[in-house]
């Protein structure tokens, strides 16, 4: 198949400048989409054509799949590439863009579908030879069979939704007696946030981490692992920091561990970027989830690899094979990526508005992926992520001092940002030793107020 002569990013903010950079090398020519709010941003002005797609609240533009549908069929766009967050795991919406002969480039829907119910996802995950964390098998049906469940596995468990996703629907049962009450309170959360109440069980693990794998697949049973990276820096179940190597795992950890999961991807012929999530504990791992799209933190992994990762979703989308074999693909170096959010640094409260002043950090290996600019209005109506700051170092130690450095240089001048929080992060002998678990972060949120 030829390559695509024009794509549709179907998002805004970083991602959509990100996808629209790899576009542009590979001589693919963009069609920026966006609500009244974003007309100025960054994506809509460098992007070779725009379409307003809708006033300012997401569900009427990013999530209006008509409008997406057919500013796709105005600009004649060949493929649609969906970013992260909004319709990037919407099946349906996979679905449609298929059936309107516009390339998707994504997973198979059948598979979005699939993995986006954690129940499915972790049957699924099962019957591929992946390790899971203990828990009721499928859904809880009664407040017995909960109790029976939690009894078996042992307290404290957490009860989490099926649809569940940015750690919403989710708590911690520490005893029998307060589990009715609990399971009740998930059960409407979920179906508030995500209009379905199913929710499941499993073992609360106490002082895990959060450890991923990058995975391509080609959709015809052959796959990569591009290695893992550590997110277990969160706070709300939201993560704020990743770096990869993962400082907890050795070579021989990593080929072990990728090479199962390696052989997972290629058993469901699973087509394009994904991403399988893992807790890690005492040298175990524990799957939770697989995302089908690309994620936040990918460019820690391009660090390392050296890959472009919008690149190879397009090249697979558009019936090639993958650029790499897994003998091909090295692991080298250290990366971190901070996020930074127009948020209070001590209270979290969201912070937009106009970007009085602005100056990127550069220099060696620092990449700073961001729609900002002087002048810039922040709208209120979106995610707060503003900016993610990458580093890359030879080792752990060269990359947190390039980090350090790289920190102090950032201006974003108008809203409050997350920058002075990372500062202070990244000098916790703690953080510095690479001693943390996905509980890390709170405590030292907790000990410093
Ligand atoms: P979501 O899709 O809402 O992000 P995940 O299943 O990916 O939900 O979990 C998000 C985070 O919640 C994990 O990174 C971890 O910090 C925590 N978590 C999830 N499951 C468990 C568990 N069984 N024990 C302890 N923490 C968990």
């Amino acid at each position: 198949m030829a390559m695509f002569g024009k794509v549709l990013i179907a998002n805004r903010g970083e991602i959509a400048l990100r996808v629209h950079r790899a576009c542009r090398e590979m001589g693919i020519r963009t069609v920026a989409v966006h609500s009244t709010a974003d007309a100025d941003a960054m994506h809509v002005r460098l992007a070779d054509e725009a379409i307003c797609i809708g006033p300012a609240s997401a569900t009427d533009s990013y999530l209006n799949i008509p409008a997406i549908i057919s500013a796709a069929e105005i600009a004649q766009a060949d493929a649609i590439h969906p970013g992260y967050g909004f319709l990037s795991e919407n099946a349906r919406f996979a679905e449609i863009v298929e059936q309107h002969k516009i390339v998707w480039i994504g997973p198979d829907p059948e598979h979005i579908r699939k993995m986006g119910d954690k129940i499915e996802a972790k049957r699924t995950a099962a019957m591929l030879g992946l390790p899971l964390v203990p828990g009721s098998d499928g859904p809880i049906t009664s407040t017995e069979e909960a109790i029976k469940v939690a009894d078996a596995i042992g307290y404290p468990v957490l009860v989490k939704a099926a649809s569940g996703g940015g750690g919403r629907g989710m708590k911690v049962i520490h005893d029998a007696a307060s589990l009715p009450g609990l399971v009740q309170q998930a059960k409407s959360e979920a179906k508030a946030a995500f209009g379905d109440d199913t929710v499941y069980i499993e073992k609360y693990l106490s002082e895990p981490r959060h450890i991923e794998f990058q995975v391509f697949g080609d959709g015809k049973g052959g796959a990569v692992h591009l290695g893992e990276r550590d997110c277990s820096l969160q706070r709300r179940h939201q993560k704020v920091l990743e770096e990869a190597p993962s400082p907890a795992l050795n070579a021989d950890q990593r080929a072990e561990m990728g090479e199962i999961v390696r052989q997972a991807v290629a058993k469901l012929k699973y087509r394009g970027a994904g991403t399988m999530e893992f807790l890690y504990e005492d040298g175990k791992f524990y799957f939770i989830e697989m995302n089908t799209r690309l994620q936040v933190e990918h460019p820690v992994t391009e660090a390392v690899t050296g890959l472009d990762l919008v690149r190879e979703q397009i090249r697979i989308a558009a019936g090639l094979p993958l650029s790499v074999t897994q003998d091909q693909i090295r692991f080298e170096g250290h990366a971190i990526e901070c996020r930074i959010n127009a948020e209070d640094p001590l209270t979290f409260a969201p912070s937009p508005g106009r970007v009085t002043d602005f100056h990127a950090p550069g220099g060696l290996h620092v990449r700073v992926d961001s729609a900002l600019y002087d002048g810039y209005r922040i709208p209120p109506y979106y995610d707060s992520l503003i900016a993610k700051l990458i580093v890359y170092g030879a080792n752990r130690n060269d990359a947190l001092m390039r980090l350090r450095r790289a920190l102090e240089e950032f201006v974003i001048h108008g809203p409050k940002t997350t920058i002075p929080l990372q500062q202070a992060i990244i000098e916790a002998p703690d953080f510095i030793d690479g001693n943390y678990s996905i509980k890390w972060l709170e405590r030292w949120l907790a000990s410093r107020a």
